[in-house]
């Protein structure tokens, strides 16, 4: 069985304070992680407030980057070894913003999938999709060739635990979510690649998550759809009660 995963993205947003205060007011309120897991993505900086702060420890704490060497002469960038010391689970690698305004390639994102694992930790690989795309009708072979891209050399043990988020870049922060259909269609085509690569036992134990404008109000269409397995919010995960409904979305 795939326990539902309801994870937000907050990029570049929040306080240290802000962080403190949305952890006290959410963290006992969150489901059992056995029935629904919950994790926020949040910036490196937060990491250690909100951490010490997971007093019911039902919330998983991730990482939204790093970078791909564990140590060395890369000012600025972030080690996984670093967050795999802190207790990091999740690192979110491959986002759109990161893919677009980062230039990170297949390539960047595939090494940083391979630093994640090798740190013990899983990715939540995102994978995107732009309307010039969809019209034109490319979306099989795009999402395809991301998800191939990002696994290059992943064994099937690791990719067992793999999370992939379906994240249409249209959708993103635009308020204009996928239909349920659409966003199932996405999740389908990941898992079936997936089928494709490592064969249909490892696709049936890997969650595919959708994200894109997700809110109270289209969650529960969304997460009714068979091969999605949760979400990954991004505006909607910046305000503690609209995270809960988000959580309790059953
Ligand atoms: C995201 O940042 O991954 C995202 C899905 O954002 P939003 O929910 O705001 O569209």
């Amino acid at each position: 069985m795939r326990i539902p995963l309801i994870a937000g993205n907050w990029k570049m947003n929040k306080s240290i304070n802000e962080a403190r205060s949305f952890m006290q007011i959410v963290s006992d309120q969150l489901p059992e992680p056995d029935q629904v897991e919950t994790a926020i993505a949040a910036p490196a900086i937060l990491l250690e407030t909100m951490i010490e702060a997971n007093g019911a420890d039902r919330l998983r704490i991730g990482a939204e980057n790093c970078y791909y060497e564990d140590a060395g002469a890369f000012t600025g960038e972030t080690s996984p070894q670093a967050l795999a010391e802190m207790g990091i689970p999740y690192v979110i690698v491959g986002h759109s913003e990161r893919r677009s305004y980062f230039n990170e390639t297949d390539d960047i994102i595939n090494r940083k999938v391979h630093a994640v694992y090798r740190n013990h930790m899983t990715p939540i690989l995102c994978c995107d999709e732009t309307m010039g795309r969809l019209e034109a009708g490319e979306k099989i072979h795009w999402v395809v060739s991301q998800v191939t891209g990002a696994l290059k050399g992943v064994s099937e043990d690791l990719a067992r635990q793999l999370v992939i988020a379906y994240e249409p870049s249209w959708a993103i922060g635009s308020g204009k979510s996928a239909s349920a259909d659409q966003a199932e269609e996405g999740c389908y085509l990941i898992r079936q690649t997936i089928a494709d690569i490592y064969g249909d036992d490892v696709a049936n134990q890997m969650r595919v998550l959708y994200g894109g404008s997700v809110n109270p109000e289209n969650i529960s269409q969304i997460m009714a759809k068979q091969n999605i397995d949760g979400v990954l919010a991004g505006g909607a995960s910046l305000d503690p009660e609209t995270f809960l409904q988000l959580a309790h979305y059953q």
